[in-house]
Parts: C-alpha cells; sequence; structure tokens
C-alpha cells in the first residue's frame, strides 16, 4: 500500500478494514471513516448544496476523498457507501426526485461518483441504508431479514432481505409513506387521500392537531390550547410532552399516529416476513407510549400467526445508522 498523506496513516487502525460512508440529507451531507465493527471516526458535516446536482456531486467527492486521506487514500479504503433519499434500484440509480435536493433526480448516482473517484461506489435509498446499520449493529444484530420504518418529515422504510438491502424494481420497494390506509380520508401531500404519511410524520401530526382541536376547549386540552395560540407549527416534542401531562387531544393525536404505524408494520409483515420491525425516527423518544399502542392495532390488523412471527422494536443505533449502514451495504453488495 502506498500512502499519499505523508505516511500518516491512523496507527490505531490495526488490521480493520474501514469504507468511507456517506449519508446525503436535504440539509446535511455527512461522511465518514466507518470501520468493520461499525467504529466512526473522521466524520465531517457540510451543508448540502442547493444549487443543484453538480454542487452536490462535486461536495461529496471532495468530502469523500478527504475522508479517505485519514486511511491513506481512497485506493486504501474497501468500500465506498453512500445513502441518499429519494427510490434508487440496486444499481444505484435514482429514479424520480428526491425531494429536498434541488436537480437530485432521474440519474445514476453510483455511476457519476464512480467517474469521478475512479473506483467502484454502492448507493442505496438512506433508510435502506439505515436498516443495514441495525442489522449489523443495532436492533436487529444477528438476524437476517428486518425491516426499519423512521418516522420524520416523512416516512422512509428500509427493507434488508438474507442480509442484503433490498430496493426492488425501480427501488421501489418499501415506499409504504403513499400507501392508502383511509380511501376518504386527510388529505397527503402527494395529492392521494388517506395516505400513512397524512397521519404518521411531523407534518401529518401538526396538521392532525390543528384539525383535532376543535373538538376540545382551552380548559379540557392544554394542547388545543396551545393549537389555537401559538401561530408557529407545534412540534412532535411538543405533543408528547403534553400526552405525558395526560392531555386528551395529544392522546387521540397518538392513537390516529399509531394506527397509521401498524398498518405499516402490517404491510411489511405479510409482504417481507421480517424476524423483526425496527422503528426510528425523533419521535421515538417516546417509544415507551408509541410502540406498545403499535403493537396492540397490529395484532388486530394481521393473523395470529403473522403477529407471533413479527417483533415491533425501538431502534438501537443513533443518528449515525445511516452512516455504519451505507458502509456495511457497501462491503456486502460491491
Ligand atoms: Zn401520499
Amino acid at each position: 500500500m502506498t500512502s499519499s498523506n505523508g505516511g500518516q496513516v491512523d496507527i490505531n487502525s490495526g488490521t480493520r478494514r474501514q469504507a468511507v460512508a456517506v449519508d446525503l440529507g436535504g440539509t446535511w451531507l455527512k461522511c465518514a471513516l466507518v470501520y468493520d465493527d461499525g467504529t466512526v471516526r473522521s466524520s465531517r458535516r457540510i451543508a448540502t448544496p442547493t444549487d443543484g446536482r453538480e454542487s452536490v456531486l462535486s461536495a461529496l467527492r471532495s468530502a469523500i476523498s478527504e475522508v479517505a486521506e485519514a486511511a491513506g487514500g481512497l485506493p486504501a479504503v474497501d468500500a465506498v457507501g453512500i445513502g441518499s433519499p429519494g427510490m434508487i434500484d440496486g444499481d444505484g440509480y435514482l429514479h424520480g426526485a428526491a425531494v429536498n435536493i434541488p436537480g437530485w433526480a432521474d440519474f445514476s448516482i453510483a455511476g457519476e461518483l464512480e467517474r469521478r473517484l475512479g473506483r467502484s461506489v454502492v448507493a442505496l435509498n438512506d433508510a435502506n441504508a439505515a436498516a443495514m446499520g441495525e442489522l449489523r449493529f443495532g436492533a436487529g444484530r444477528g438476524m437476517h431479514d428486518i425491516a426499519l420504518v423512521t418516522v420524520g418529515t416523512g416516512i422512509g422504510v428500509g427493507i434488508v432481505i438474507e442480509g442484503r438491502p433490498h430496493a426492488g424494481k425501480g427501488g421501489v420497494a418499501g415506499e409504504l409513506g403513499h400507501l392508502v390506509i383511509h380511501p376518504e380520508g386527510r388529505l397527503c401531500s402527494c395529492g392521494n387521500r388517506g395516505c400513512i404519511e397524512a397521519y404518521a410524520s411531523a407534518s401529518g401530526m401538526r396538521s392532525l392537531v390543528r384539525e383535532l382541536a376543535d373538538g376540545f376547549d382551552d380548559a379540557a386540552s392544554e394542547l388545543a390550547h396551545a393549537a389555537r395560540s401559538v401561530s408557529n407549527d407545534l412540534t412532535a416534542e411538543h405533543i408528547y410532552r403534553e400526552l405525558r401531562n395526560g392531555d386528551p387531544l395529544a392522546a387521540a393525536v397518538n392513537e390516529t399516529v399509531c394506527d397509521a404505524l401498524a398498518h405499516a408494520a402490517a404491510a411489511l409483515a405479510v409482504t417481507v416476513a421480517p424476524e423483526r420491525i425496527v422503528f426510528a425516527g425523533g419521535i421515538m423518544g417516546s417509544a415507551d407510549l408509541i410502540l406498545p399502542r403499535v403493537r396492540e392495532r397490529f395484532e388486530r390488523l394481521v393473523l395470529p400467526h403473522v403477529a407471533g412471527s413479527v417483533e415491533l422494536a425501538l431502534a438501537g443505533l443513533s443518528s449515525d445508522a445511516g452512516l455504519v449502514g451505507a458502509a456495511a451495504a457497501a462491503r456486502t453488495v460491491q
């Protein structure tokens, strides 16, 4: 191995293998070296460029090259993996657009980065990357088949089958956020009515609070009072804080959220048949108020044998799940 950084190869790395991993989001781009035991180092976070695809690709190339230097350069790392929003197929091609990243649409993420870096790159959906992270180092350790449901601005679903991320044709596998569960239900951002995401997402919950608040007067519900008096949107943290205080509106919102998540779990249980369905995202800080309710509803939606075959669990990793998962996927798939 030749070192391109003046011999400053990390003397602590021993014989552990290192991969460069990227977690690309609409706001931040995170890049780091990830050891095969899941240790993250040389991590950096930069603002995701907002002026088009070329700028993002250029920022990715720079970040990946810089981080790789800490391992002795790109030839010294054993894989490069990137998790990105959007429907990304098994060849690393992004189908359609990734919301929140202007110009990030309909092209081969893996191919464009390979051309710029001169080495193989594995690109996959960010939820699939996080699911791989959970499989290797989190709540799915020791398992082969898991699914991950992330509740954030939308619903992200990652699927791992036989230890490998499953993207499906056109990267469509796991696109459950816009599965309709109430055909006459609430209007969703996609234009349909009654999608899972219209209930169980940050924006869905905010709208739910405002809609349901009319049924509660100020004396009965602090949350209803806040919804009427606060001009800016209420956060999920606020809703769950009021739920702990016994607020009836917060309880009604949580029931609706848990019901939508149970539908997602039911769909995954009978199609993927994972050993475990792992739940992640900001609201899972209140998992004790959520997962038991999801389990209860889930058991009403599926046959007893199905319910008995699947565990519902809280994610085991924090914000590094996408990074360690992108590295794990790159090592597995390339
Ligand atoms: Zn929708």
